[in-house]
């Protein structure tokens, strides 16, 4: 039992496209798209289509989609204007200030000073 049933999660409905975004990648696995209140001049989210709650509910099972989450981080970075490095955040959980309970990477980066 998830703590957000996929039908009402919100990044699960941005996936299926019932809610829209800014889409600036996707494949069978994930889309990526910007944070609708950036913390920085780039603040992508990238994001599983398959509902996860966090990293704290992942499985060995989702060992490949991580590594594919992570080895697209520095590549949407560096196509979306973070040309000069970027941070990878993950929030898990209320303890971790997780506030979208389906699991998703920022990806930060651009000219500071940041928000
Ligand atoms: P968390 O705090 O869960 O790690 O991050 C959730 C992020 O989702 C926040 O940075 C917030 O701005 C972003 N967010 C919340 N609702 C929406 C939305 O409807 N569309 C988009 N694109 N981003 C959202
Ligand atoms: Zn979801």
């Amino acid at each position: 039992m998830t703590q957000t049933e996929p039908s009402a999660c919100l990044f699960c409905r941005i996936a299926r496209g019932e809610i829209p975004s800014k889409r600036v990648y996707e494949d069978d696995d994930l889309v990526v798209f910007h944070d609708i209140r950036p913390a920085a001049p780039v603040h992508l989210l990238i994001v599983p289509r398959r509902h996860i709650d966090s990293l704290i509910t992942a499985e060995p099972g989702d060992q490949a989609l991580l590594g594919k989450m992570t080895l697209l981080a520095p590549r949407l970075a560096q196509e979306n204007g973070a040309t000069d490095g970027f941070r990878l955040v993950v929030n898990n959980g209320p303890g971790g200030g997780q506030e979208v309970s389906h699991l998703h990477f920022h990806v930060l980066g651009g000219p500071r000073p940041w928000r």
